[in-house]
């Protein structure tokens, strides 16, 4: 500590106190290759930075800042303002962490070099970095009094530097959930300021996706801050929300404002003087230590964003999801909300039940996967098997082709020889001829696991496989099989069965994504007009929820309390036996090689027969 109290001794001439806005005001230039408006700083052009910065100067109470801000409204300027105080007007050790070491460095060398050389009475007290023992590095900056320290959020070692007793957190939605074990790095670098009772942190951000952003948590932590605008018709204060910009006939150019109050529209012209007149107001409770300011691109200053902008790029990006979320976040500084299951019905889908019968393949169909879920255990539904029969065609157009289930203790043969009988059935198809499933994948997670093995294995020539779902997030629809070599009895088999691995995370996200499509053709989901409300209950019984690991939140499919979910459970598992097919044919020609086949058997030529056993090439596939 002692050293940075000498040198602040040494450094610093008494001077009156300043905010940082005024210091902005004062000594600050921008510079011609960082900025669209070189020259003299000036505060009154974008006005509702003052407040947020104000509260980053030594004169305030404030501890904490939140700053969740969009694209070009001043954000990332407000910050080097109040670098450039530290160094010249309150110095102290001071920790800047960017979302990776590489983007630190970018930093240093663009944004801190000219904030630095462009104002000179910043020059003055950081020496040039080509000078030896400047005490200016990369990652380090020395100055009377005090010291900018800059790492990534990616770097533990940088995050556990000496104490600092400001700390500034830039673009905090891209640091990682935990950085090398070590935990959380937004509260790694806070830590270094536990021991200054007069310490400033600031957090910045664009926002990412609802109640996975971190300065949309922090935001909501804080006291809410808006800004509030008069209306220049009827003068009534209002924050600016995205929904009251209108415009006409899909023409950017006609975008005006409609007030909350009046109802009145008036137009962007009328910004500088609203700006001018503008006031941040808490919307929430104050703890007296946190400020939390969130603003949209709607009160980005003319000539930088403009309101007709801003139309025009929601235009572009409506029809798209990631583009949308783009604009959402940069331009209006709101998190996106990702749910696909709230947007898929049971009542929205069975509106789309088609005519084709059940039990018999429609045109475009090319092969057939089945699904089967087990269930025991003694289960208020009962013990049965879920039987789901699916049929598929170019760009995974899918149908339901049949949805049954078989009552009866799955640790009885009675049940599987019932399920024989769909396994080995030829399903008509209305262009002529038949086909038998290609793949039945039945679940062994669930019950009687060792009675699954066993039907998979003395099965395997008809296509029957045992699988087992993953939750985890980023999993193949279906992995690499492994081995497992018991039988229902607990003895051990000489050739045991295989057990496959399906990433049904992965497929409810898919499947969600496609239910959602209303548009018949690649991807959609076909279902025949005997489909009853209970099967699309059971499809739609799952949603994404949020769960929380070491307090962050990570997005998996929850089950809805006690409903009952084979639907989509069988689905996934047709799904994953479809993708098990790409594995055996040519990806590029399958549908191709699938058409031939069908024709083939269409034409009365070679029936589709069984495998002829393991290892050998069935003979109902032109390439297999
Ligand atoms: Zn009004």
């Amino acid at each position: 500590m002692n050293v940075w109290s000498d040198a602040f001794m040494e450094g610093l001439r008494p001077e009156q106190p300043l905010t940082v806005s005024e210091w902005a005001d004062k000594h600050r230039r921008l510079s011609s290759k960082a900025s669209a408006e070189p020259g003299p700083w000036r505060t009154n052009r974008t006005p509702y930075l003052r407040e947020p910065m104000d509260c980053l100067s030594t004169t305030s109470s404030v501890q904490r800042v939140v700053m969740m801000f969009a694209a070009q409204t001043g954000k990332t300027e407000s910050g080097s303002n109040w670098l450039g105080y530290v160094i010249a007007h309150a110095p102290g050790p001071m920790l800047l962490v960017q979302p990776t070491v590489e983007m630190a460095k970018r930093l240093s060398k663009q944004r801190l070099e000219s904030l630095v050389t462009e104002t000179p009475v910043l020059a003055e007290k950081i020496a040039p970095s080509r000078s030896r023992d400047s005490g200016n590095t990369m990652f380090s900056k020395e100055f009377p009094g005090g010291m900018m320290l800059l790492t990534g959020a990616n770097s533990a070692t940088g995050l556990r530097s000496t104490p600092c007793r400001y700390i500034f957190c830039d673009e905090v939605d891209a640091f990682p959930l935990d950085v090398d074990g070590e935990g959380d790095p937004v509260s790694l670098a806070e830590k270094r300021a536990t021991t200054f009772a007069r310490r400033k942190i600031l957090l910045t951000s664009t926002p990412t996706v609802k109640d996975f952003s971190r300065i949309e948590a922090e935001y909501e932590r804080s006291d809410q801050r808006r800004f509030y605008v008069p209306c220049p018709c009827c003068g009534a204060m209002q924050w600016l929300k995205w929904p009251q910009l209108k415009w006409e006939n899909n023409d950017p150019s006609t975008a005006v404002y409609q007030c909350e109050v009046c109802g009145e529209r008036f137009a962007e012209i009328h910004k500088p003087a609203m700006l001018r007149k503008g006031e941040w107001r808490a919307t929430a409770p104050s703890d007296g230590k946190t400020a939390g300011f969130q603003l949209s691109g709607l009160y980005s200053p003319l000539g930088w964003l403009s309101w007709a902008d801003m139309v025009d790029d929601f235009l572009r990006a409506k029809a798209d999801a990631p583009m949308l979320k783009s604009f959402v976040n940069t331009r209006l500084a709101e998190t996106w909300e990702e749910d696909f299951a709230s947007k898929v019905s049971a009542s929205a889908l069975l509106e789309r039940c088609e005519a084709y019968p059940q039990g018999r393949l429609p045109e475009g169909v090319l092969a057939v996967t089945i699904g089967v879920d087990v269930q025991g255990g003694g289960g208020s539904a009962g013990d049965r098997l879920a039987v789901s029969v699916w049929g598929w065609g170019r760009g995974e157009e899918g149908w339901l082709i049949d949805h049954q289930e078989i009552a009866g203790d799955p640790c009885k043969a009675e049940v599987w020889k019932q399920l024989d009988v769909i396994v080995l059935h030829e399903w008509e198809h209305a262009g002529g001829g038949k086909l038998r499933a290609d793949v039945v994948a039945v679940d062994s997670g669930g019950h009687a696991t060792a009675e699954v093995y066993q039907y998979a294995r003395e099965r395997q020539a008809v296509g029957v496989i045992a699988i087992k779902g993953q939750s985890q997030r980023g999993k193949p629809p279906i992995g690499k099989p492994g081995k497992v070599d018991i039988n229902a009895k607990g003895q051990t088999l000489k050739r045991g069965a295989q057990v496959w691995p399906v990433g049904s995370d992965t497929i409810k996200t898919t499947l969600f994504g496609r239910l959602k499509h209303n548009d018949i053709g690649d991807g959609y989901l076909h279902f025949h007009a005997q489909t009853g409300e209970e099967y699309f209950e059971q499809l739609t019984a799952e949603k994404q929820a949020l769960r929380y690991v070491k307090g962050f939140p990570v997005r998996e499919w929850v089950k809805k309390p006690s409903a009952r979910n084979e639907a989509l459970d069988t689905l996934v598992y047709a799904y994953a036996g479809l993708n098990r097919l790409y594995s055996r044919y040519d990806r590029r020609t399958i549908w191709d090689q699938l058409e031939a086949r069908l024709q083939n058997a269409a034409d009365g030529g070679a029936k589709p027969r069984l495998r002829s056993g393991k290892g050998k090439a069935p003979a109902f596939a032109t390439s297999w």
